[in-house]
């Protein structure tokens, strides 16, 4: 390893996605989720550590199924503080048409959700690198 600086903690490494192993490179191509089709693009090592980022493992066939069952949680994620906010004494009701409340966290929710969705697919795919490779494994 280049650098000098302590290894970040596992949660403000994988929230800032950084590679598993080293916990210091940035893992994506880009810094920014622009262009879109690059979005979840990751370099193929880490520049710090040559982790490999991209291997059968993460990037097979059930990919897509994993990345999508992530993507379902960490939207689930979204959806319950949203939920407290509109709903805080617990008296949301589906069919009361006078409370209006119910289509106000629906529409939030959803406008959350599809605004959040490029960091959502990034944060599946850091959740994902961080299940399959542990810390300090380009060492071994
Ligand atoms: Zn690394």
């Amino acid at each position: 390893m280049s650098s000098q600086t302590p290894p970040k903690g596992i949660l403000s490494a994988m929230f800032g996605m950084r590679c598993p192993s080293c916990r210091k490179s940035f893992v994506f191509k880009n810094r920014s989720i622009f262009p879109f089709s690059q979005t979840t693009a990751l370099k193929e090592t880490c520049e710090e550590c040559g982790q490999k980022l991209i291997s059968e493992k993460n990037n097979g066939a059930g990919m897509n199924y994993a990345l999508t069952m992530v993507i379902f949680l960490l939207n689930i994620i979204w959806f319950v503080p949203l939920y407290k906010y509109f709903d805080p004494h617990k008296e949301l009701h589906w069919y009361d048409s006078a409370d209006q409340s119910v289509w106000w966290y629906l529409g939030t929710s959803t406008f959350v959700v599809v605004v959040m969705q490029p960091w959502l697919m990034r944060m599946s795919r850091m959740v994902y690198l961080y299940l399959y490779v542990g810390f300090g494994a380009s060492e071994n």
